[in-house]
């Protein structure tokens, strides 16, 4: 327990928290909370507080806290070597052992990968290299960047753009005008209410088309999508959605990248979300679930068919232009060595799916009835519940009610965290695998006490 009664002056005063509304925080009107230790589905504040964590952190702690093996595989590699670049042919026992492993369990046309440190960068890296591959191809004019209403991949100025979330644009200047919008699969939000799933799914597939054929298909160079969707709502896509929207990329050779950071290593009770949806990338984006977050590690994994491109570009042009000091961190591999084991021995991704699916049964009985709840929805270990003002008319309250935050400050009170999602009044639930049944049953009935404290 910390000791040190200047933490709260000091936070106020000089700690610049992201995602935070930074003049309330500094005026002490928005609480602080010092988070102190953890154990699987749990953590501890320094005040002793001990709260279920249904949303493993941000999705990342996807072993639950206090992995003793993780934390050894850290000491040791920090112990022995913390640190040597990976430039020009340098590496690690850790970083090649971790390239092997994500290929082992990567869709078998991918060919290598290239480590950076957190999904944003990540996703930029997957920029850059879908311009150089084009560049290389002698498609200079093939650069713009098709993204989707409510995706997420990342807060810098191109991944930034390619997050489809106001709150992301409003005030910075994006979108940049190489990242362009279409529609997000997103069934229960559709416009037209009478419209049936497979004909919802014809519309999102016509509406790319409608995009591509306005821009020019020689102008668009690749779409980025979740698997589900995550941030902008915990949406799994529609039946037939990837079908449909991958046979229109692959009509106008455009490259897909799949955005994994949330879904890779096992969260929809699959491997990845490739495999669980029939996807074909081009590009993986993966990070939080490579190391359950132990240490900072992301990575983008390269198809065949596009390395080949990048080699044919080195071979013309010299060294690849591109790279971090800490690309392939020796900790941040050792981590990601020992959390995927770790992973395999415990069998997570199967328990995974199989708690994720109790917990969406059990929230649906829970809340799925009450008169302000519209959706409940999730795959794997994701679910959603979803509040509207009127069930019949489907229509939503009002931003300013803020209902959703509402509903996630009452279940905090109740010891639970779950995570209030930036647009739309949509609780979110990303558990640890390790979630038992017996933690899913305490969620979904503290989460009926909270609607029913906010919204009866
Ligand atoms: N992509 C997806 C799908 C994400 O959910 C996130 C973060 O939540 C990112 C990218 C960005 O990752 P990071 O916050 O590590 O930069």
């Amino acid at each position: 327990m910390l000791k040190n009664d200047m933490l709260d002056q000091w936070d106020r005063e000089n700690f610049f928290h992201p995602s935070t509304h930074l003049a309330e925080f500094a005026r002490g009107n928005l609480p602080n909370r010092v988070i102190t230790g953890g154990t699987n589905c749990h953590i501890e504040d320094r005040d002793g507080t001990r709260l279920l964590d249904a949303f493993a952190g941000l999705y990342c702690v996807n072993v639950g806290y206090g992995r003793q093996d993780i934390a050894e595989a850290i000491a040791a590699q920090a112990k022995e070597l913390a640190y040597y670049h990976a430039y020009v042919g340098h590496g690690t026992e850790a970083s090649i052992t971790l390239s092997k492993m994500i290929l082992d369990r990567a869709p078998e046309h991918m060919s290598k990968v290239y480590f950076g440190m957190s999904g944003s960068d990540a996703n930029e890296t997957n920029i850059k290299l879908v311009w150089y591959y084009n560049n290389i191809l002698g498609r200079p004019e093939k650069k713009k960047i098709i993204s989707r209403w409510r995706g997420y991949h990342g807060s810098g100025l191109m991944t930034g753009s390619l997050t489809g979330l106001e709150l992301f644009h409003k005030k910075f200047d994006l979108p940049l005008s190489q990242v362009i919008h279409t529609e997000a699969p997103y069934y229960f939000r559709r416009a037209d209410t009478a419209m049936s799933e497979a004909d919802f799914v014809a519309h999102c597939a016509a509406e790319l088309e409608a995009l591509i054929a306005e821009e020019g298909a020689d102008t668009i160079a690749a779409f980025i999508g979740e698997p589900v969707l995550g941030t902008g709502g915990i949406v799994p896509p529609p039946a037939g959605y990837w079908e449909a929207i991958q046979a229109v990329l692959a009509k106008h050779d455009i490259l897909l990248i799949a955005d994994e950071v949330v879904t890779g290593f096992g969260r929809l009770g699959s491997m990845f979300g490739s495999e669980h949806y029939g996807l074909k990338p081009d590009l993986i984006t993966i990070a939080k679930g490579l190391t359950s977050a132990y240490a900072p590690l992301s990575g983008s994994i390269v198809s065949d068919k596009m390395w080949k491109v990048l080699e044919q570009g080195t071979d013309e042009n010299g060294p690849i232009g591109h790279g971090w000091t800490y690309s392939a961190h020796p900790i941040g591999a050792a981590a990601g060595v020992a959390n995927l084991k770790l992973i395999d021995e415990l069998n997570l991704v199967q328990q995974a799916g199989e708690n994720g699916a109790y917990l969406n049964k059990v929230m649906a009985e829970a809340v799925g009835a009450h008169a302000h709840v519209g959706d409940v929805r999730g795959e794997g270990m994701l679910c959603a519940v979803e509040f509207v003002k009127d069930r019949n008319s489907r229509t939503f309250f009002d931003a300013s009610e803020k209902v959703g935050a509402r509903v996630a400050a009452a279940l905090l009170e109740h010891g639970v965290i779950a995570r209030a999602m930036p647009q739309g009044d949509i609780l979110g639930f990303a558990p640890p695998f390790c979630l038992t049944t017996a933690e899913a049953d305490e969620i979904a009935d503290k989460t009926a006490k909270a609607v029913a404290a906010v919204l009866d």
